[in-house]
Parts: structure tokens; sequence; C-alpha cells
């Protein structure tokens, strides 16, 4: 059989980067060739992006070359449509590179919002694959809102939906399908999504989540096969397969790790790390709570507080009644290697907005979490924490009218998961369960591992077809 060549888009955020980034790791490893396509601003982070065999690199300029800031009055709906633009452009031109060079590519798979590559992919009648890099109930969600349960999901509190197998309440719905979701522009992007979905016939839909952690949302919806190649997270901190696959390779500051010299002199299970991944803002109120509760607690502690949106959240942190304490408790930085953190001995449990690469690396790890879900997918991927893989607790987020959640709150949501005894036991119990079973499943053989190669292997037939 001939090499596989893909070609393959992320959306140009840490979150889609990072997945897709490993999913085209394990794909080189496999013996594919992957051009990875991205804009020059994350391009220009990867680390190590020479270093895996068969990875190369195609680039283009989404205006934002030094990143997005809040500072820069970032207009969303231009930058997806310069996105659309300029993404479609170096997809063509990569393609047709590829074509003139004798190398053409066989597959294209790209990460969710980016409709518009499928079409490239298309116009050169070029297989495609979605590669869907949130849960499969979330996938599972969101079909069925655009297809006749939208008033359902929109209003109703209490929920049951065709092929999942529990109900869920307004709290658990990804929060861009509610009335109170301000964030427009997701909205129409997603439905667009679901409209070319339903324009191919059998399209090929890859899943970031593996088959023993969502048996029956993987087949919640007929009409689609989900194929689930999860969890995506480098090979040291899953399989070690490839020891010195040790981080995503695409951070959005340099990495200094003084910390993971100070998590080595905590004591087993005993530092609480918080982290709101790469987008969630929190009020200065929120902070104010939540490093309240994080000095009362008494644990040592790791907070990952972002500069990544301007000046605002350093000033936050000055501006903290307690800051000086927490300096001294905690260790406080802009950035960390996450995978790297929660590996660490001394983890006692993640305080998590549960973005679903936070979840999936904190479930790989064994680490109990405390659910702090601020928007989007982060809801659903709080409430399967809670209340179906029983790894952690969530905030109640409803007990305060302006929807902050108090210190007290968190104090004792963090006082469960640190316990030792009786629900804490039973949460790292479930959490070391479930890590062994993600291991399990991209080992070779697994449920992930087999999925792949079955994919790999309908690529081939269909591009002999060709
Ligand atoms: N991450 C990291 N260091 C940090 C914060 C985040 O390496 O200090 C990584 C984390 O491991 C994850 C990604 O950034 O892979 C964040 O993705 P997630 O889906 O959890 O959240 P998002 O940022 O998309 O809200």
């Amino acid at each position: 059989m001939s090499q596989h060549r893909f070609l393959l888009i992320a959306y140009p955020l840490q979150g889609h980067i990072n997945p897709a980034l490993q999913f085209a790791k394990r794909l080189a490893s496999t013996g594919a060739h992957v051009t990875f396509a991205t804009n020059l601003y994350f391009h220009r982070r990867m680390l190590n992006k020479s270093t895996t065999p068969g990875l190369s690199f195609a680039t283009f300029s989404d205006g934002y070359d030094d990143g997005y800031k809040a500072s820069d009055d970032f207009d969303i709906l231009a930058h997806i449509s310069v996105l659309k633009r300029r993404g479609s452009e170096c997809l063509r031109s990569t393609i047709i590179a590829a074509q003139n060079d004798g190398q053409p590519f066989t597959c294209v798979a790209y990460t969710i919002l980016l409709t518009w590559a499928a079409q490239v992919a298309r116009e050169f009648h070029l297989p495609v694959a979605l590669l869907w890099i949130q849960p499969a109930t979330v996938f599972d969600i969101y079909y069925h809102y655009f297809h006749q349960y939208k008033d359902d999901i929109a209003h109703e509190s209490h929920l049951e939906l065709p092929g999942l197998p529990f109900p869920l309440t307004s709290r658990d719905i990804p929060s861009f399908l509610l009335s109170s979701n301000i964030y427009t522009f997701a909205l129409p992007s997603l439905e667009e999504q679901f409209q070319e979905l339903d324009q191919e016939t059998n399209p090929v839909l890859l899943v970031n989540t593996f088959e023993e952690l969502e048996p029956e949302a993987l087949k919640a919806v007929d009409k689609y096969s989900m194929i689930p190649i999860g969890p995506l997270i480098p090979s040291a901190f899953l399989d070690e397969k490839d020891p010195s696959d040790t981080s995503f390779g695409a951070d959005i500051f340099d990495v200094s790790n003084d910390y993971v010299e100070w998590l080595d002199s905590k004591p087993k299970l005993s530092v609480v790390y918080v982290s709101f991944g790469t987008l969630a803002v929190l009020s200065r109120r929120q902070m104010e709570e939540l490093a309240r509760a994080l000095i009362d607690s008494g644990y040592p502690f790791l907070w990952v507080i972002r500069e990544n949106n301007g000046k605002e959240e350093k000033e936050k942190l000055q501006g903290l009644s307690c800051g000086e304490e927490l300096e001294v408790k905690g260790k406080i930085v802009k950035w960390c290697s996450q995978v790297e953190v929660l590996s660490n001995g001394s983890l006692g449990c993640f305080v998590s907005h549960c973005g679903w690469n936070s979840t999936t690396e904190s479930l790989a790890s064994g680490v109990p979490m405390v659910a702090f879900p601020q928007l989007s997918d982060q809801m659903t991927n709080a409430k399967l924490v809670e209340d179906v893989w029983k790894i952690g607790v969530r905030v109640d987020d409803k007990a305060n009218e302006e929807g902050i959640v108090e210190a007290e709150e968190i104090r004792k949501c963090l006082e469960v998961v640190m316990g030792t005894e009786g629900k804490g036991h039973e949460l790292r119990k479930n959490a070391e369960k479930w890590k062994c079973l993600a291991r399990e499943a991209v080992k070779e053989g697994g449920s992930s591992d087999r999925n792949m190669r079955t994919f790999l292997d309908d690529v081939a037939k269909y591009s002999s077809l060709m």
C-alpha cells in the first residue's frame, strides 16, 4: 500500500491545536505523512516542530500573528471570515503543490467549526474526516438541537434525549444553546457544521474519546458512526510508547519549570492544581472567592493565572485582598505544562473549568476534580465528571444570585475531593480506574488503537478507488 498523506487543519485555539497535533503525531507514528496547517502564531509557538518524522507544516496568516489580545479590539466575526479565506487558500495551494510533486494527499482532516475545510476537500475530490474534539455526548446534544429538539433543549429544565442514558438539566447543556448565551457567533458556525455533515453520505467522524468512556453516547445518533480514537494526550503521559513525546508542543507561553521542583518538594497527593484553561476569564470577585477558599483550605496549591488577556489579569491578581498570602501559601504561574503537572505524584486534585482536554488529561492521570465549568461544552463535561464517571464534585453555582461561587462552597468541594476517606476515597478510586481504562484504550490492540487502524484501512480503500 502506498503511504497515507494527510492534510490536517485545526482551529487556532490551544484547545483545538493540542488534540489535533496529538492526532497528527499518532498518524505519523503509523508511517503516514501529515501536513499540519495552522496560523503563524501557533506555528511559531510550537516547540520541537521538526522532531516528529513524517510531520510537516503549512502556515498562513489570519491577521493575528502575535496572538489575540483583549486590547486588540478583537472582532470575532471578522476573524472567522479571514480565517476562512486565508485558511482555504492555504489548503488549496498545499493540495495543488502536493499533486504537482506527485505526492497527492489521501485525506483532509479538520477540527470543529472549520466547515470550509471540508468544502475545499470536496473541490479536489479528496476524502474528508472531521476530528470532533469534544465528547460524543456533546456531539449528540448539538445533533439533537439541530434536528428537532431545539425548543426542548433551549427551554426545558429537565431533559431526556434519544440515546443518552442519563437526564440533563439546563445547567448540563452546552451554554451556546441556551437563551442566556452571549456568544452569538458560535451557534451559526455549529449549525453550518451539522449541515455539512448532513450533506455527506457516511461522513467520517473521529472523536477524542474512547469506547469505554461513552459507550452509549457514541451510538446515540443512528445516522452517523462515530469513531473514538482518544484520548489524544502526549504518549509519555499515556501509553509511554514514545517517552520523548512529553508535550503538546504548542504552548501559549514559554514554560519555565521551577514549578516542577516546587511540586516535587510537596508530599504525595497534597497539592491542589487550579487552571481555567486558555479562554475563560474569571471576574475579580470570583478570583477573590477562589483565592480565599484556597488559603482557608490549607492545602498547597499551584494556580495558573494567564496574562494573555493583557494586563487586566495581572492587575486583578495584584488587587486581591489576600494577594501576598497567596504567594506564600501557593505557587502562581502564568503557564505550565499541564500534562506534566497532572502526572506529578504530589497532585491531590484539579480545580478545573472542565475544558474537554483538561478533563481527559485529568482522567487519564487519575486525578479527581473539582468541576468549575464556565461556558460551552464545559457544562456537559462537568455533568459527566460528577454524575457519570464519578471522578469529581461540581461547585454549586446557583447559590449566589450573581452566579459567583463563594469561598465556602469551593472550600467544601476541596475538602471532599482531597479527603482520604468516604467520598474522597471513592472519587480517587474511580479516577484510578479511568486512568487504567484510558491507557488500555490507546495501547496496541486497545479500542482506540483498533479504531485508528480501521480508519486508516478505510482511507486506503477509498484512495485506491480514486
Ligand atoms: N494547558 C497547559 N497549560 C496551562 C493551561 C492549559 O498546558 O497552563 C493546556 C491543557 O493541557 C489543555 C489545553 O491547554 O490541553 C486547554 O484545553 P481545554 O480544552 O482544557 O480548555 P480551553 O482552553 O479550550 O478552554
